[in-house]
């Protein structure tokens, strides 16, 4: 392995990094929102309230918005999800082996979620089960001309990649 090549896998893999904190971010606010209604007690804080709605506190101030409202956005379930449904550049899926003369198989056997792409590119793979959901979420990375490499930091993330998965469908119109 050359050195440059190196560079290129840290580089792939910080990007990989990059947003698998972003999917968990999203998935935590998800699963905050289940449980907080926003008033009263809240464990959530500001600079997490920020960081989650895609703003610095010098963008705040421009924007001339409070962090209370803010705070109240951030506890918007319908807010939280189209935050997450912006993410991906594409979502594609795959169908396996099909029997000459049929029947087709209605449903695919495997999909991915492009999070990044070109040199380097992040994805969400997995494998979908009979009723089309996700039932395996693996991050992987790809640098120019190099194999798709999963990301073993996404590994004790797996249960936030499979519910970011599940926030989409897979069924073909
Ligand atoms: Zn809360």
């Amino acid at each position: 392995v050359s050195s440059s090549s190196s560079e290129h896998d840290d580089r792939a893999r910080k990007q990989a990094e990059a947003k698998l904190e972003t999917v968990v971010q999203y998935v935590h606010r998800l699963r905050h929102i289940e449980e907080c209604s926003g008033a009263g007690e809240c464990s959530v804080t500001d600079e997490e309230i920020l960081s989650a709605l895609g703003f610095s506190s010098e963008s705040l101030a421009r924007a001339a918005i409070s962090i209370e409202a803010l705070r109240e956005q951030y506890h918007d379930r319908e807010d939280a999800l189209e935050y997450i449904y912006e993410l991906p550049l594409e979502i594609c899926v795959r169908t396996g082996w099909e029997p000459v003369g049929g029947p087709r198989k209605r449903l695919a056997d495997e999909y991915y979620i492009l999070l990044c792409s070109g040199g380097p590119a992040v994805r969400i793979w997995g494998e979908l089960d009979d009723y089309g959901e996700p039932c395996t979420a693996v991050l992987e990375y790809q640098d120019w001309f190099t194999e798709w490499v999963p990301h073993t930091g996404g590994h004790q993330h797996k249960d936030e990649l499979l519910e970011f998965a599940r926030c989409f469908s897979y069924t073909m119109p």
